[in-house]
């Protein structure tokens, strides 16, 4: 199978590559490395099965030559973080509304099957735990910049199923839930890998709010083999799922759980949501998938727990800083 990825050199993206290549398919990406990094697919660049192009989805002549190419398109190339889209939630509805466009449309012509990612985002302020694909989607005030990612996934959303029911275009959409492993940045504020880099250098590890709020954390890998198998099944298509684990841990738990994984001094520290954010921020205080519809799709179930979660993470960026160390000497 030829597969591409948009996003493909982004932190899902490139677990998903490394997927097909493993199972020896063709894969081809296409990033524009905005928040994703050729570090993440380096060390597939030797493959002979592997191509990828560094440009933007909003490319179309590019996109529209990729997508001639492929039997099947991952569509995961999408303004990502919580940090990011409060800061520039211009680029963050430019580039999740017109990217999934451009996707779709050229799609359409060749009718090639699309899988868009999507998030628990969309769940918005929905009080609905756990959270059903066919429950009601609960959108902030437009004053708050968090809620135009929401906004704009679910729009994404709407576009993938009317490409389905009104062209016959065949697409899955799937909503990620804190979706977390080896290669996740910090940068754009997912909670994981910023504890675990504030631990490992000994700075203060900094809860947001009062720590009581709650997410569920499921591991890339186990992400990555539920995307795969739905795309191979024809069932999936014109359906929505939620993808993740329905462990629950508070922020709090999760700092002082990172902290004691890495055997770190770190003084945990809360900051106020207006500091870490924006004025008005609001948090979601708790999100649980509901993944008996996957779970009964394609037998999807986490097999990587908490611990094991954080040992990968923790084992990366141990040797990201042993790396970074090792470059630093030797300038
Ligand atoms: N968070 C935190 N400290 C950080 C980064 C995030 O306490 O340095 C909190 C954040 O406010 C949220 C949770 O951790 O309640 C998960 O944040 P993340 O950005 O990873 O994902 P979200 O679930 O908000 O999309």
């Amino acid at each position: 199978m030829r597969v591409l990825i948009t996003g493909g050199a982004g932190f899902i993206g490139s677990h998903l590559s490394d997927a097909y290549l493993q199972r020896g398919d063709e894969v081809f990406v296409l990033d524009d490395l905005s928040t994703g990094s050729f570090e993440n697919i380096r060390h597939l660049k030797d493959n002979p099965r592997f191509h990828y192009t560094i440009d933007s989805v909003h490319n179309q002549p590019v996109t529209a030559e990729l997508v001639d190419q492929v039997d099947v398109i991952f569509h995961l190339a999408a303004a990502v973080g919580v940090k990011l889209i409060v800061e520039s939630p211009v680029r963050t509805i430019e580039t999740n509304v017109h990217g999934t466009e451009v996707v779709l449309s050229l799609a359409n012509k060749k009718k090639k099957k699309v899988l868009v990612a999507s998030t628990s985002e969309v769940y918005g302020l929905s009080t609905q735990i756990p959270f059903r694909e066919d429950g009601n989607l609960v959108m902030g005030a437009t004053n708050k910049g968090r809620w135009s990612y929401a906004c704009s996934k679910a729009i994404d959303e709407f576009l993938a199923l009317a490409y389905w029911r009104e062209k016959k275009l065949p697409t899955i959409v799937v909503r990620l839930f804190n979706t977390v492993g080896p290669r996740q940045t910090g940068q754009y504020g997912m909670v994981i890998p910023t504890f675990v880099k504030q631990a490992l250098s000994e700075r203060p590890i900094t809860v947001f709010g009062d720590g009581k709020q709650s997410r569920c954390f499921c591991y890339v890998g186990d992400v990555v083999g539920a995307l795969v198998k739905l795309m191979d099944d024809d069932k999936a298509v014109g359906e929505v799922f939620n993808v993740g684990s329905n462990q629950e841990i508070s922020i709090g738990e999760l700092a002082k759980k990172v902290k004691e994984s890495t055997n770190s001094n770190s003084e945990i520290v809360f900051v106020p949501y207006d500091e870490a954010y924006e004025e008005g921020f609001e948090d979601m205080p708790r999100r649980i998938p509901d993944t008996s519809k996957v779970n009964k799709q394609v037998g999807f179930q986490p097999q990587m727990n908490l611990d094991g979660i954080l040992k990968s993470v923790i084992d990366f960026h141990s040797g990201q800083q042993a790396r970074e160390y090792k470059a630093s000497a030797a300038d």
